[in-house]
């Protein structure tokens, strides 16, 4: 088997926004990187719902031009229907993921990044003086190297085994499809056993009387969101779109030569699904661990464990505190479900939720509301109700 010519700095694998965004970073401090991707072209297919704040946006200097609708709040729909509205402090957009991905991929471009599309990573394997990939490239299988690696490879865990890295612990069950509908207001949410057991679905309103709507459970999402278009109204041949989502991190997110990161660390937000947010961070401080790492030279993972630390400062309570949640409302009965959205309502919890909600960190609002004594009342009487 051959071995490519050029060894690199850093191999990325998976170019989705995390992966290209960490070689943009790595490109501009003047290291030679790669990201090598299995699919043909980047963004597509396009299996996302693409909700990302305005803070994430002047954080990361995202491509704007994705930007599809702006949102300055969401409606929760209970069982029963009550409703909830939720305000944003600032505004939330929807994006469409294959222009953002696009423009990312032109900054790296210009950044001096270079891409491998339609080339799929085997196998990895690292020792003293670097670390390698096995690529199909075509029919045959070549070996590249590199000094570091970065696993950005969302929600395909295939490689993680050949250096020791483990899987997220769970998953949600994800579906989406993109259609014609009369568009409402804002963002909708969907609660019930009935519409999305143990989870959530949603409405996303985009211009041209286009929505997004998705539905994540713990299994058969397919079959409910069928069922929650039909109660929509809304028929047709649906191009349902399919994924998993992981719920918690990886145990270690770096070992000798290897960072994870973004969703093949699991770095989502559990409350909702979204990644990118924390993608993006985490891949931010992945590549300054790695600048870090040529400047001492010390590629192992004794050095590089101060990715992990760092990421966890940032992200790690919002991560423990959403899990938690999650796992308190996951079994809960219509019913609990119906008193969980009164207990949002109340005058009180709403000036909680207005001064700490955030929506890329939710574990200071959890803490805070978790602290009333109001919330134990209301939480006795979710359960102690059927
Ligand atoms: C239905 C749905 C809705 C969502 N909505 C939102 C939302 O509104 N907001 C939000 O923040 N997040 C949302 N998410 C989550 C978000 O899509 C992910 O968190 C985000 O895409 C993660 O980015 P990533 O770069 O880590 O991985 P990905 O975007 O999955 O990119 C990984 C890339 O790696 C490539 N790859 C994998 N294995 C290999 C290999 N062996 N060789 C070569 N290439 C490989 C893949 O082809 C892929 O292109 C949603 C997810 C789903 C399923």
């Amino acid at each position: 088997m051959s071995v490519l010519n050029s060894k690199y700095d850093v191999i990325i694998i998976g170019a989705g926004p995390v992966g290209i965004y960490a070689s943009i970073r790595l490109a501009e401090a003047g290291f030679g990187v790669l990201v090598i991707e299995e699919d043909a072209q980047i963004g597509k297919p396009r299996f996302c719902t693409g909700l990302i704040s305005k803070e994430a946006f002047d954080q990361f200097s995202l491509p704007e031009g994705a930007i599809e609708e702006e949102f300055s709040f969401a409606t929760i729909f209970s069982p029963s229907g009550l409703k909830l509205r939720l305000k944003s402090k600032s505004p939330v957009y929807a994006t469409d993921r294959t222009t953002f991905d696009q423009g990312l991929y032109r900054r790296a471009k210009e950044a001096g990044v270079k891409f491998l599309l339609s080339c799929r990573c085997l196998a990895l394997k690292v020792n003293n003086d670097f670390a390698e990939v096995k690529v199909a490239l075509g029919a045959s299988e070549r070996i590249i190297r590199a000094e570091v690696i970065i696993l950005a490879t969302g929600i395909k865990y295939s490689l993680h085994k050949f250096v020791g890295l483990t899987l997220p612990p769970d998953f949600l069950d994800c579906s989406q499809v993109q259609t014609a509908g009369r568009a409402g207001e804002g963002i909708e949410i969907y609660l019930g056993n009935s519409i999305a057991p143990r989870s959530f679905a949603w409405v996303v309103p985009l211009r041209k009387n286009e929505l997004r709507i998705g539905m994540s459970t713990y299994q058969n999402s397919v079959s409910f969101l069928k069922t929650l278009l039909k109660k929509l109204s809304l028929k047709g041949d649906f191009n349902i779109m399919r994924r998993p989502i992981p719920l918690g991190t990886i145990k270690n997110t770096y070992t000798d030569r290897v960072l994870a990161v973004g969703d093949a660390a699991g770095q989502v937000k559990p409350t909702t699904g979204g990644g990118i947010y924390f993608g993006l961070l985490c891949a931010d401080l992945a590549a300054k661990t790695i600048i870090d790492a040529f400047k001492a030279g010390d590629f192992s993972k004794k050095f590089l464990r101060r990715y992990e630390i760092n990421w966890k400062k940032r992200i790690e309570f919002d991560l423990t505190m959403g899990l938690y949640l999650r796992k308190l409302i996951a079994d809960f009965s219509d019913e609990q479900i119906e008193k969980l959205i009164q207990f949002s309502a109340q005058e009180q919890t709403q000036r909680i939720i207005e001064k700490y909600g955030d929506f890329n960190h939710h574990g200071r609002l959890i803490k805070e509301l978790v602290k009333r004594p109001l919330f134990w009342k209301s939480l006795y009487q979710m359960l102690i109700s059927k």
